[in-house]
């Protein structure tokens, strides 16, 4: 017998089941969402300790595509895969980055920044990516038709669809809010060939009519609505404790939009422990953006009651989500995990990220948010000074260099640069370069000494 798995629906009392290899999104008897579930009786005939050694073995090997952090753990993603059809840019393996500095700081000795995005298209959704378009190649290969691939986006989801489809000779189309995606998000599906619809909406609205669009036409849905997704991505906390030398964190800080990533985190970690391969858990913290909480405010009311809300316009451009699709499974996921959500307000994504800048990182505004969130719960003493803290970076900062150095010029309206460092004009002399380098280099053992 094999390694498989099939999507089933999300609902216990319905728990319909459909082949991995067909094109669907939605349970049909119920229309609740769907989530691939593995044979984990045949996994678990491999021991927790074979498992460990086979991904300690393939993981940033050469043995393609199993040095791939997501294809490294094959088994327990997308199993009936055939090697033709895999579509990897050796995503996943990105460095576990030991803040030291900025750690020290804040008052934690043991906090870890995960970067995802230092990833072929720059954000973790690359980690999704490859396990979907890998699927459609699949796919297609069987003679299903499926003539393009298509997603709504903030940005980096387009980035990561467009990118695999060039590769693997797929057609891809991408639907953005106009006006709403950083110019590097936007030139990324440009350049990689997509047919990209710039739409006069805000991401739900681009969101609800790529539905409509999938479920009337034979396009494929590349949204995480789409679980496939979901199993790629829920490697990324398999490879932080593998990171780890296989040792659990105690807290895991996540920025939350759509809310697909954190589900696959929680996901990531149960099959650990169904398999042995750990023996606790993280708690788990969901970051939210103040102008897109609707996560926030369904927490603050103890879940009993979901409301969606207007998300209005953010930095945090990637996570301006005001009804996210994966709300049920977000929920399921932080009861699991002794979950928190907090949320960060323009002013305070900014300067966290701004602030962690200085000390040698190079952030994207979500991960502000997650910084941000992170000194607020130890200002609160939610997260105690010896806890060994993850926080996942979703991006990379140079998707957004545009509005971080609208930031050093003091040039974002209602934000203070509180951590600003402009560049200084002067002419080109000397006796006034030096002078000004000696009143900012003393300026600057001022505020040290003063700290
Ligand atoms: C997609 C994305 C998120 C949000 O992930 P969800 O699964 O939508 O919650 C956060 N940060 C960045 C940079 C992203 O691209
Ligand atoms: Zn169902």
């Amino acid at each position: 017998m094999k390694h498989r798995c099939w999507f089933q629906c999300i609902d216990p009392e319905c728990g319909e089941t459909y082949d991995i290899f067909e094109v669907i999104y939605r349970c049909r008897k119920c229309d609740e969402l769907l989530e691939v579930r593995h044979d984990e009786s045949r996994l678990a005939k491999t021991g927790p300790e074979s498992w460990k050694a086979l991904f300690d073995d393939r993981i940033r090997s050469n043995k393609w595509p199993y040095g791939s952090g997501v294809w490294c753990r094959k088994e327990m993603v997308l199993p009936q895969l055939s090697d033709e059809s895999t579509v990897s840019m050796y995503e996943g393996g990105s460095n576990l980055f030991w803040a030291e500095r900025f750690g020290r700081e804040i008052g934690l000795e043991d906090l870890w920044v995960k970067q995802c995005g230092n990833s072929h298209t720059g954000s973790f959704k690359d980690l999704g990516m490859t396990v979907l378009v890998s699927a459609v190649k699949e796919m297609r290969s069987r003679g299903q038709d499926i003539p393009a691939v298509a997603c709504a986006s903030t940005g980096d989801t387009s980035a990561a669809l467009a990118a695999y489809c060039a590769a693997a000779d797929i057609p891809s189309v991408v639907l953005l809010p106009r006006n709403k995606v950083s110019l590097a998000q936007l030139v990324q599906p440009i350049s990689n060939g997509a047919i990209v619809l710039s739409l006069d909406t805000d991401f739900d609205g681009c969101m609800s009519t790529v539905q409509e669009l999938t479920k009337r036409e034979n396009i494929y849905l590349a949204n995480s609505m789409n679980s496939l997704r979901i199993e790629g991505q829920k490697t990324v906390g398999m490879e932080i404790v593998q990171q780890f030398d296989w040792q659990v964190p105690d807290t895991i800080v996540i920025p939350g939009g759509n809310l697909g990533n954190v589900s696959a985190l929680g996901k990531g970690f149960l099959l650990m422990e169904h398999l042995g391969m750990i023996d606790r858990r993280p708690r788990i913290v969901v970051a939210q953006a103040e102008h897109a909480n609707p996560l926030y405010l369904a927490y603050q009311r103890g879940f009993e009651r979901y409301e969606a809300v207007n998300a209005k316009p953010t930095l945090a451009s990637a996570i301006q989500i005001g009804n996210p699709v994966s709300y049920k499974k977000a929920v399921r996921t932080l009861k699991e995990f002794d979950g928190i959500v907090e949320q960060a307000s323009e002013q305070e994504l900014a300067d966290a990220s701004a602030r962690a800048d200085r000390t040698g990182m190079f952030n994207c505004p979500h991960t502000g948010v997650a910084l941000a969130v992170l000194l607020k719960l130890i200002d609160r003493g939610e997260i105690k000074k010896d806890e060994r803290v993850v926080v996942i970076s979703t991006a990379h900062g140079l998707k957004f260099a545009d509005q971080k150095a609208r930031y050093h010029q003091r040039e974002i309206e209602g934000v203070t640069g509180t951590f600003a460092n402009a560049p200084i004009e002067l002419p080109n002399d000397v006796d006034q370069v030096r002078d000004t380098l000696r009143r900012v280099i003393d300026e600057s053992h001022e505020t040290a000494a003063r700290r």
